[in-house]
């Protein structure tokens, strides 16, 4: 039997793929190429195909025995979707739709979740916690919630069984150097500022000074890529044992403001580099931390790299190799 992996060429997707593989299980890489790379699928089978063409998706449940699925397809650009939510939700939410169509007909009942911290919008309190309300601020957020009330209907009617996984910043690269974070266009902090320790850009800018957080710089909880990826493999185990459907917040319970991430580079890359203080960006929260209990007890999820030095250097790393590879 075989776990298939929509948006495994993607960042978080292709980390998960390699940690499944590792534990010797089949998978299949769904992906449209759009925000992928095929390179990052260097695991299991791979199939080009966009979630958008039932017929695409459904001929891979025809061709493999699929008895399991990973969803991380998705687009993931907060600005973008505030001006264009039509693109979110058709793809986010309309694509998600084929997909369970197709697991529905044939018969594939376990389904991991990409969700977001993004579905609670400007918390009331934090850390935050699973029961808090979701009131999502931007159509990316909103596009997620959607999907987590699907899977509740069709677990209820259907008998779907689902993880809901709500992501805090995911950050980070693969401990062994193979895959990393690559976005074009790229709008994370901490590559950014990778690219400004590497000559690549010529500063790095801190947006907003004056947020009410001990330094005045945005607060958030960054959480290791493979850290995610063990919470999925555990939440699928679950499932596989008969376990209930559920969400569960992915983050390190721990926050970290712009310009600690900022120093946190500056000491493990040893390189000084300009920062620029500019204004807010419009619809950044001040401060987002996750409460990650009940993934700890319920899942029996630990994050192994829960330091901020070891995500930016594993990110180092695979940023070195990559601007390695491009200077070859
Ligand atoms: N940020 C920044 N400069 C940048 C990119 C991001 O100061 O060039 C800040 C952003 O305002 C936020 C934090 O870094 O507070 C993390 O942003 P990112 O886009 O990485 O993730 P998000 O929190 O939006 O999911």
């Amino acid at each position: 039997m075989a776990v298939l992996v929509c948006g495994g060429a993607g960042y978080i997707g292709s980390h998960v793929n390699k940690m499944l593989s590792r534990q010797g299980r089949e998978t299949v890489v769904f992906d449209n190429l759009v925000y992928g790379h095929r390179e990052a699928v260097k695991w299991g089978q791979f199939i080009q195909g966009d979630l958008k063409n039932p017929d695409e998706i459904e001929a891979v449940f025809e061709k493999y025995p699929i008895d399991a699925v990973m969803h991380f397809a998705a687009y993931a650009y907060v600005g973008e979707s505030v001006i264009d939510p039509e693109k979110y939700y058709m793809n986010n939410v309309a694509c998600t739709l084929n997909l369970l169509h197709a697991m529905r007909k044939h018969g594939c009942n376990k389904i991991i979740f990409s969700s977001t911290c993004a579905t609670y919008g400007e918390p009331e309190k934090v850390p935050i916690v699973e029961d808090m309300p979701q009131n999502p601020i931007n159509p990316y957020g909103a596009s997620k919630l959607m999907v987590e009330r699907v899977l509740r209907d069709y677990g209820q009617a259907y008998g779907l069984k689902y993880a809901a996984l709500r992501y805090f910043n995911a950050a980070g690269a693969d401990p062994e150097g193979e895959i990393g974070e690559d976005h074009t266009p790229e709008t994370h902090l901490i590559p950014l500022v990778l690219d400004a320790a590497s000559g690549k850009r010529p500063d790095v800018k801190v947006f907003g000074t004056d947020y009410p957080t001990r330094d005045g710089s945005c607060i958030r909880d960054y959480i290791h890529v493979n850290d995610l990826g063990s919470a999925h493999i555990l939440a699928l185990e679950r499932l596989e044992r008969g376990g209930e459907s559920d969400c569960f917040n992915l983050g390190n319970e721990k926050g970290t403001s712009v310009l600690e991430v900022i120093e946190a580079v500056k000491k493990v890359t040893g390189k000084d580099f300009k920062v620029t203080l500019t204004d807010r960006r419009p619809g950044d929260p001040a401060t987002l931390v996750g409460g990650s209990g009940k993934a700890k007890t319920v899942l029996g999820w630990e994050p192994r790299y829960a330091d901020i030095e070891t995500i930016v250097e594993h990110a180092w790393r695979w940023h070195m190799r990559k601007m390695g590879e491009m200077n070859q």
